[in-house]
């Protein structure tokens, strides 16, 4: 079944056997996320080569994802790897206590005790403790435990309402991003950014690391933090894409806020030409389970409804027990909220507005395709721009991206509706041409006498060349 919106797949030891990837790979996995939270550069080295060896034994490509950790501000070890807070009981969270116990522990990030002040609410693992900040003083956090619980060695905190000055890109995250490039990384995701220059500066540092490896990755910023949402055009502006991160997010803007700043981000996402990802306990309870609730398969749906470019699985396929069918069972779920909608090309689209000229073949492609009901795009792209356009729209027409670069083939897997295939690099515009159409009908996302609609540049080759729209009837001339 043929499926728009794309999947990424964290990997962890549940995911990291080659069998088990390639099992992944062909029930629907796009984009594999490589979580630098956890693990050293040797596992993500080892496991980037890994994904590759697979994808190529299925038979396609899917892009890499390194995601950094960023400034995840935790709190240190216990003594006994964890202890039990209990609500009105006095909690001190100290940037120089060495070992912890049940009235204080020490934190990785040593200025905490300067971004907070008396009255403001501390919580601890992803928001199931909560600290009510008495006072602070020197390095120590004094606080009253509202609500309590088991609380165990490295758990993050996040404080409500958010404010914590932390720069997004830590000293690990500058080696990280050397790893990342050395393994190949089509994207790299920035976690806790606050403004575009988190963006900018994770780009820069990416294109220096990535020169020597022959990279150049796309920025994707993570959207987890409150100060972000009001940056949020600007941060689109420097970023390829964005990640609805809704883990941090609930935790900093709570639960209730965060459906509706999903459905906003992604809509401004795609009226700024950028992509998607949803992430975070999309399938959770297959972490155990064989089958999801009915909560998550709406919830899977509705990201579909909204525009997203990919769902995400995290702890599903880094730890859980059923890694392979938590994939199965999300693309079904996908294929199925794909097909619930008619597709109207929205009344906005004739308000577009273009100045280039790749982007106006792109969009009379789309048009074109529209009204004369064809059964596939096909652009002939060096870059992938022109599918870039034409997927931030709902069209239920399939875009297939023929290009000989492998690096646009890898990069393409997390756009929606759009499905990359290699053609052999040719010269001659109608060599190439020939050529395209033979391949979607060798490999059967065409039919003879299906109407088509071709996009190429002339010359051949150049980045963003796209100059001619063409509309074919298969067949009649391959
Ligand atoms: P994480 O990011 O899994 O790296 O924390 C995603 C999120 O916060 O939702
Ligand atoms: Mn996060």
């Amino acid at each position: 079944m043929r499926r728009s919106t794309k999947i990424v797949a964290t990997l962890g030891p549940a995911s990291s056997d080659k069998l088990v990837l390639e099992r992944m790979i062909a029930a629907g996995v796009d984009v594999v996320r490589l979580n630098f939270s956890h693990g050293t550069a040797e596992d993500h080295l080892q496991r980037a080569r890994t994904v590759r060896e697979a994808a190529t034994a299925c038979g396609r490509e899917v892009a890499i994802m390194a995601d950094l950790q960023g400034p995840k501000i935790r709190i240190g070890k216990f003594a006994e790897g964890k202890v039990t807070l209990t609500s009105g009981a006095r909690f001190v969270l100290d940037a120089n206590a060495q070992i912890g116990n049940a009235e204080r522990v020490g934190l990785d990030y040593k200025d905490l005790p300067r971004d907070v002040k008396p009255g403001d609410v501390l919580l601890l693992n992803d928001g199931l403790i909560v600290l009510d900040v008495e006072r602070v003083s020197g390095s120590e956090i004094h606080t009253i435990v509202r609500v309590g619980g088991e609380l165990s060695d490295g758990k993050g905190i996040n404080k409500q309402g958010g404010g914590l000055s932390a720069p997004a890109l830590t000293a690990k995250d500058v080696r990280d991003i050397e790893t990342a490039m050395a393994c190949g990384a089509d994207y790299v995701a920035v976690s806790f950014v606050k403004s575009r220059t988190d963006v900018e500066m994770a780009r820069q540092l990416a294109s220096i690391a990535g020169e020597k490896h022959n990279v150049r990755p796309m920025i994707i910023a993570k959207i987890e933090r409150a100060e972000a949402i009001p940056q949020l055009r600007e941060i689109l502006d420097a970023a390829d894409g964005i990640m609805v991160a809704r883990g941090d997010l609930a935790v900093e803007v709570g639960n209730a806020a965060v459906p509706a700043l999903q459905k906003r981000m992604i809509k401004m996402a795609r009226e700024a030409n950028k992509l998607t990802i949803t992430a975070t306990q999309m399938m959770e309870s297959m972490i155990v389970n064989t089958v999801p609730t009915r909560a998550e398969v709406s919830d899977v749906a509705n990201a579909v409804l909204d525009g997203t470019d990919a769902v995400m699985l995290s702890a599903e396929t880094a730890i859980g027990r059923y890694p392979v069918e938590v994939v199965e069972t999300m693309a079904s779920i996908v294929a199925e909220a794909d097909r619930s909608e008619t597709v109207e090309l929205d009344q906005q689209f004739l308000n577009q507005r273009f100045t280039r000229v790749d982007q106006s073949i792109a969009y009379g492609a789309l048009f074109t395709a529209y009204h004369l009901r064809c059964a596939a795009i096909c652009a002939l792209t060096e870059s992938g721009s022109t599918t870039l356009w034409m997927s931030r729209h709902d069209i239920d027409i399939p875009i297939y991206a023929l290009t000989p670069s492998v690096a646009t083939q890898r990069r393409l897997a997390l756009y929606r509706n759009v499905h990359p295939v290699f053609l052999p690099k040719t010269e001659d515009r109608e060599a190439a041409l020939r050529l395209a159409e033979r391949i979607l009908l060798q490999q059967g996302y065409v039919k003879r006498g299906d109407l088509i609609v071709i996009t190429v540049g002339e010359p051949m080759g150049q980045p963003g060349g796209t100059n001619a729209l063409k509309i074919v009837r298969v067949g009649e001339h391959v």
